[in-house]
């Protein structure tokens, strides 16, 4: 079997529209994914049904599961080489979202994904880099019908003042934020109903504030003590649960993980190194964590504080190993790349760095590079 790590490449050539391929189900939810690969098929055999990305749609069977790296890129600022993070799971036909950057409605749609199908969006915090591409799923689908709600899982308010002086008052959480973006476009929203062609975008969404649980002791001075993880939700499909981990100022900021019965799937969100994630992925067959290279940041000439500030609340590569390790995942995807942008660190350089870290750790299982419209199914161990 070749290596994984070389092989998992997707192709980010876009996949022909849908009608000029003979056979495409309209009903799909998975279409053909613009993932290629045969590195993808590799890696299926490790931790997926083999041969589910190039099943033809109309034979896709949607009772599995798998995930789809929407977009890779850690941080705001735009690149052309990879969009916002964003990733999805597809369960039973059903999808999830977690994390909105940019781009990640375009990515939904070029991923083949039916917004019919959305069943849920998650955010872990709500930094710009994680939010900003969220509410074009119910602003741009409130005059198509495509969905008619959703349900919206994300933070609730930190419980602390704007530094914002144009925006004063206490900052809000994932409830406020939708209803200040659903107010922004209010212009847009009735002149489209003043022409009966439109709904409130609002409507589509029901959002679910989190805030950890009283007894995990978590604050805005201590936002991610040692704690259990909590159930968020439980469905026929998916049961998510959720830990606090720790991002510097912000609070709260969640990893969240999927049981389904095909398998189990856990997204770091924002994170330094901590207990946290080690107790929320243990035994997951996945682990979508976020990734920099400290030493590429180092010797771009950074200043100290800087630096000081990315090792404080990120991950540097150099610890995934011990912490897949430590989890017992059985796999680990880096996501959130910083930096993103292969100038400044190749896709190369980054799957050494993986390489380097699995050795050094003695992790024997995949280490893969994320990469924009990915696809990796999930199987049960
Ligand atoms: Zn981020
Ligand atoms: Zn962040």
């Amino acid at each position: 079997m070749c290596d994984p790590l070389e092989a998992a490449t997707p192709s980010r050539q876009p996949e022909p529209a849908a009608a000029d391929r003979p056979g495409m189900s309209r009903r799909r939810v998975l279409g053909t994914m613009g993932v290629a690969s045969a590195g993808l098929f590799a890696f299926a055999d490790l931790v997926g049904r083999p041969g589910l990305a190039q099943a033809a749609p109309q034979d896709t069977d949607t009772s599995g599961a798998s995930v789809i790296l929407l977009g890779t890129n850690g941080g705001p600022p735009p690149l052309a080489a990879r969009y916002g993070i964003s990733s999805a799971l597809v369960v039973n036909g059903k999808v999830y979202v977690i994390d909105c950057g940019r781009g990640a409605l375009s990515q939904f749609v070029q991923a083949g994904l039916a917004l019919t199908s959305l069943a849920g969006i998650f955010l872990t915090h709500l930094h710009s880099d994680h939010t900003v591409d969220y509410f074009s799923f119910p602003l741009l689908s409130a005059t198509t019908g495509a969905f008619t709600s959703t349900e919206v899982y994300g933070p609730g308010p930190a419980g602390e003042p704007s530094l914002v002086p144009s925006a004063p008052g206490p900052v809000p959480g994932i409830a406020g934020l939708t209803s200040l973006a659903n107010q922004a476009f209010a212009a847009s929203t009735t002149f489209f109903k003043a022409e009966n062609v439109g709904k409130d975008p609002a409507s589509l969404v029901n959002v679910h504030e989190i805030l950890p649980p009283a007894s995990a002791g978590a604050a805005l001075a201590t936002p991610a003590p040692v704690m259990t993880p909590f159930t968020v939700l439980e469905n026929s499909d998916v049961k998510v649960t959720a830990i606090c981990v720790p991002h510097g100022a912000v609070y709260p900021a969640y990893a969240y993980r999927f049981d389904t019965d095909h398998g189990s799937v856990v997204f770091s969100g924002d994170t330094s190194p901590t207990p946290n994630i080690i107790t929320l992925a243990q035994g997951a067959d996945l682990l979508v964590h976020e990734a920099v290279d400290l030493a590429v940041y180092a010797g771009l000439g950074l200043p100290p504080a800087l630096l000081a500030h990315l090792q404080a609340v990120h991950t540097d590569v150099t610890q995934l190993g011990r912490i897949a390790a430590e989890s017992r995942v059985r796999a680990l995807v880096a996501s959130h790349l910083g930096p993103g942008d292969p100038a400044i660190l190749s896709n190369e350089g980054w799957r050494k760095a993986l390489r380097d870290s699995a050795k050094q750790a003695h992790f024997g299982g995949p280490m893969l590079l994320g990469m924009d419209l990915m696809q990796i199914p999930l199987r049960r161990h």
